[in-house]
């Protein structure tokens, strides 16, 4: 069973998969501790928050409800609700406290193909064909590790930034973990006119990518 905080249908809005339409699939649950974390209400799993699946779909506001549903529950939701996109995003939360390959396999059946969001410090339970997202949450409150075998696993690296510390500290991790990725992207934090200046300062010099959330300049979730 997983944890579904919520279900909605919008536009990816960050890196590589900018601009397709999308699922997304948010997971309950997030121990990492991310002090600037924008999806807090996924942190916490408890029973008094329980509704049903049905309550998931297309919140007015974010929310500590979530629901329990199987692969097949949160399939029979797509279908119900007419859905046309067939990309799905499993987010969080940290979607990688599931195991994630029933899930996946059974999307991929029906004709969508799949995309993890992770922080990259659980292991990444998901078939190969999933396109695997590692956001690298380094030294955040909960003390978790990103792990090398994530970092290996990612098709992109995307990397929140508001300071050079932090492009310095992604660089740390990519030799403390001996993993140099094909795909960095660097995603300005709160769209701030300074961190925005790094982050394209950094991919110029870097030959790194630029992700912007456009989601959020087109004021949609
Ligand atoms: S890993 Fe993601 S969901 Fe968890 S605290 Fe950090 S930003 Fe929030």
């Amino acid at each position: 069973m997983y944890k579904v905080n919520e279900i909605f249908e919008t536009i990816q809005g960050e890196a590589s998969f900018t601009g397709t339409p999308s699922i997304f699939l948010r997971l309950q649950g997030c121990p990492v501790g991310c002090a600037w974390c924008d999806t807090k209400q996924t942190w916490e799993t408890k029973d008094t928050f329980i509704v049903s699946l049905d309550n998931t779909v297309e919140k007015k506001a974010d929310s500590e409800w979530w629901a329990n549903a199987s692969a097949e529950e949160i399939l029979a939701i797509f279908e119900a609700r007419g859905y046309q996109a067939k990309h799905v995003v499993i987010t969080g939360g940290e979607p990688c406290m599931f195991d994630l390959v029933p899930l996946c396999n059974l999307l991929h059946a029906k004709g969508f193909s799949t995309q993890i969001e992770t922080s990259g410090t659980f292991e990444i339970l998901a078939p190969k064909e999933t396109w695997v997202t590692v956001s690298p949450k380094i030294n955040m409150r909960g003390g978790y590790k990103v792990l090398p075998s994530a970092m290996a696993r990612a098709d992109e690296i995307k990397h929140p930034v508001a300071m050079q510390k932090h492009i310095e500290e992604l660089e740390a991790l990519f030799a403390e973990t001996g993993v140099q990725p094909k795909l960095v992207y660097l995603q300005p934090i709160s769209q701030k006119a300074k961190a925005t200046k790094l982050a394209i300062d950094n991919c110029k010099a870097k030959n790194w990518r630029l992700s912007v959330q456009v989601h959020k300049y087109l004021g949609i979730n």
